[in-house]
């Protein structure tokens, strides 16, 4: 099935006289009528729903659709993207452990690796995303789990030489964890460079119209946990589940099957069935809107880097870009709908560029059917001097523009008549 087709059919099949639409499943539980069937279903040895909050019908069909998309065994749904960068990780890392991530990924993951799971007692390397395979292996250590990236960062716009680090991730024997939220599946299917988990925050493009806040894990089942030898976690009985082994007995599911029946078990961050029902809406269209939001973004990243009032503008799909090379080897289709670019003066100046749009609003958002812009240096950034702004790699005039699905031109005649005033 090609893409655009799986995004429709994947995941739920209607039987003869049943809905054409995924039915939302809104219950908590389900119905036995024995004990042993039950007894079944908790000793893993049958596969069945029986409590919504690790497992439920409507989210099963959009994990099916999810892993069919990204060419993966299963998928896991979770409450947001951090909870599927936490769950992933943590299903991998236990306290004493450690993993190395790319320095350019999204403010909230890096938060979560350095602060929060440093008091979990996981402790985070930071690598440049252009690191050799060779700085990568560099930073190895004896208890190391995986390797994780994003295959466009957030801000940054950074693109990751996915061949490059799942490279010294399997030299090593760890597996590559990539965040393929700005990209989605439409735009780059991380498994087909070595990848061996996906996680997405559904939040962005895979709902797309500013709804709900979700996320997803999604397994390739590629990764050999047992030749790895660093993870006996999955190649042992857990005796949480009446000794069940992982690797034995769910083959190359172990890890999804894991991070569902211990993680999501304990600590519960699952979507609701509404939530879902949404996402397998967005999903159907998301190859229409993929292509539309890239080609919006490539359009206005051109006009903005002709004119005057702007410094530089960050766009991988720019021949301008450092990362094009990258970008047109990983994303050829399109390198997703975000730019940014630093308007010529200081911050108020910049500022004063968002107070006078009158389409485009401002918003802490990516990724939505709406253009949206974000002047980091007055929001999310504003505590920082201007020199710590530079140190961390966002200029004073720097504003983060999310084109959406508007005619282009309406896009840039607001900019237009905005940069007119300041
Ligand atoms: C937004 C985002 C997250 C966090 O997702 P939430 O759904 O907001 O929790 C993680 N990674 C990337 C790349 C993101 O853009």
């Amino acid at each position: 099935m090609d893409i655009s087709t799986a995004c429709i059919h994947a995941g739920y099949e209607a039987g003869n006289g049943e809905p054409r639409a995924l039915p939302i499943t809104l219950s908590t539980t389900f119905r036995y009528s024995s004990t042993d069937e039950v007894a079944r279903l908790f000793d893993l040895s049958e596969s069945g729903f029986f409590y919504s909050r690790i497992g439920n019908p409507t989210c099963d069909a959009v994990e099916k659709k999810i892993a069919a998309l990204e060419g993966g065994v299963g998928a896991m749904l979770t409450s947001s993207g951090q909870a599927a960068n936490l769950l992933a990780v943590i299903n991998l890392a236990s306290a004493g452990d450690h993993i190395i991530a790319s320095s350019t990924i999204y403010g909230g993951t890096v938060n979560l690796f350095s602060v929060t799971l440093k008091r979990f007692g996981i402790e985070c390397t930071y690598v440049s995303p252009r690191a050799t395979k060779e700085e990568i292996l560099a930073e190895v250590r004896p208890n190391t789990k995986c390797v994780f990236g994003e295959t466009v960062a957030n801000p940054a716009l950074a693109v990751l030489d996915l061949e490059v680090f799942a490279q010294a991730a399997h030299e090593a024997g760890l597996p590559l964890i990539i965040d393929n939220t700005f990209p989605t599946p439409v735009l780059c299917r991380p498994f087909e460079w070595g990848a061996d988990i996906v996680t997405h925050s559904t939040t962005k493009y895979i709902d797309g119209h500013a709804l709900t806040v979700g996320g997803v894990i999604v397994d390739s089942g590629n990764f050999d946990w047992e030749a790895s030898g660093r993870f006996p976690d999955f190649c042992e009985p857990d005796e949480s589940y009446h000794g069940v082994v992982y690797t034995r007995d769910f083959g190359n599911s172990a890890f999804i099957v894991k991070a569902r029946v211990q993680l999501m078990r304990d600590l519960g961050c699952y979507p609701p069935a509404t939530n879902a029902f949404i996402l397998n809406e967005s999903l159907e269209t998301l190859p229409l809107r993929m292509r539309k939001h890239c080609d919006n973004a490539l359009r206005v990243a051109e006009w903005l880097e002709n004119q005057p009032k702007v410094v530089s503008v960050n766009y991988p799909g720019l021949p301008s870009s450092p990362d094009h090379d990258l970008a047109t080897k990983y994303l050829p289709e399109g390198a997703c709908g975000v730019i940014s670019f630093v308007v010529d003066g200081d911050r108020d100046r910049a500022a004063a560029l968002l107070d006078h749009l009158k389409m485009i609003p401002i918003e802490v958002h990516v990724a939505d059917s709406q253009t949206s812009v974000l002047h980091p240096a007055s929001s999310t950034h504003r505590q920082l001097t201007d020199e710590q702004l530079i140190a961390c790699g966002v200029e004073p005039g720097m504003v983060r523009l999310s084109c959406g699905l508007e005619s282009v031109d309406d896009i840039i005649a607001d900019l237009e008549q905005a940069f007119a005033q300041i």
